[in-house]
């Protein structure tokens, strides 16, 4: 089985000084927890600060973003070679930008491996709207996003799949369990399609949408998810450590 990861993505939230805070509240907690990787994703703005507080800690750092080129007249963007001195991890194709931002399937795809290229991990998030899964293309749109996200990689390595419904995001209705690891099975045999059966048991896939402290241990038991991509949650030190706590106790 993959490396647990629990990632946090505090989206557009903190200022530096309320980000300081927050970290500052949850690093004890979180360094006393064994066996699962703690990933957290600030904004861009508060990437050094919070780089700074976690030096020598086991917990690692991610962006939210980033653009796929590595330099140029993109106004505002941030490429991967700016953020690869910051951190380790970047989330792409977040539903968010997706669907409010109109980010393709083609451009997570470049952002994908741009990210591989300079030695980011990226956590490919892919997910269907509540209209897709209504209508039974669920199992097709998140094949698609994962074939289209991979376009341009040759080796899955450092990669991770977040799978977070749209309709999960933010509203409290999280997937059951039972769904969450059918659609997750179904992203397993797409990667083993492409890559190999080897190469995609290596890739940790993480759940996202409405996880909690009190159901993450329900997702964590289930074959196919290695992890959690948590928002809400993510953004109170002591709703989080108690989250990945839970989530390390299931998982033993
Ligand atoms: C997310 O933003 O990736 C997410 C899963 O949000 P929430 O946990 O708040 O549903």
């Amino acid at each position: 089985m993959a490396t647990p990861i629990i990632a946090g993505n505090w989206k557009m939230n903190t200022t530096i000084n309320e980000a300081k805070k927050l970290v500052a509240g949850m690093k004890p907690g979180l360094e006393a927890i064994e066996g699962v990787q703690k990933v957290v994703c600030p904004p861009f703005t508060a990437l050094a600060a919070v780089r700074e507080q976690l030096q020598g800690s086991s917990i690692a750092l991610g962006a939210q973003n980033m653009h796929f080129e590595g330099s140029g007249a993109y106004t505002g963007e941030v490429s991967p070679t700016m953020l690869v001195d910051l951190c380790q991890f970047v989330i792409t194709g977040h539903s968010e930008r997706r669907h409010k931002l109109g980010e393709s399937d083609v451009v997570v795809g470049k952002k994908v491996a741009a990210a591989r290229d300079v030695g980011l991990r990226p956590i490919l998030c892919v997910g269907e709207t509540l209209k897709e899964r209504d209508d039974g293309d669920a199992d097709g749109v998140v094949e698609r996003q994962v074939s289209l996200g991979l376009a341009e990689v040759s080796a899955l390595d450092g990669l991770l799949v977040a799978y977070e419904p749209v309709w999960a995001i933010g509203t409290g209705a999280a997937a059951t369990p039972k769904d969450a690891q059918a659609m997750m099975g179904h992203i397993r045999e797409t990667l083993a399609a492409l890559y190999g059966s080897s190469a995609a048991s290596e890739v940790p896939l993480l759940y996202g949408g409405s996880v909690t402290a009190d159901n993450v241990a329900s997702f964590a038991f289930q074959e196919d998810i290695d992890g959690a991509l948590v928002g809400g949650a993510s953004l109170s030190p002591e709703t989080f450590v108690r989250l990945v706590r839970n989530a390390a106790e299931a998982l033993v």
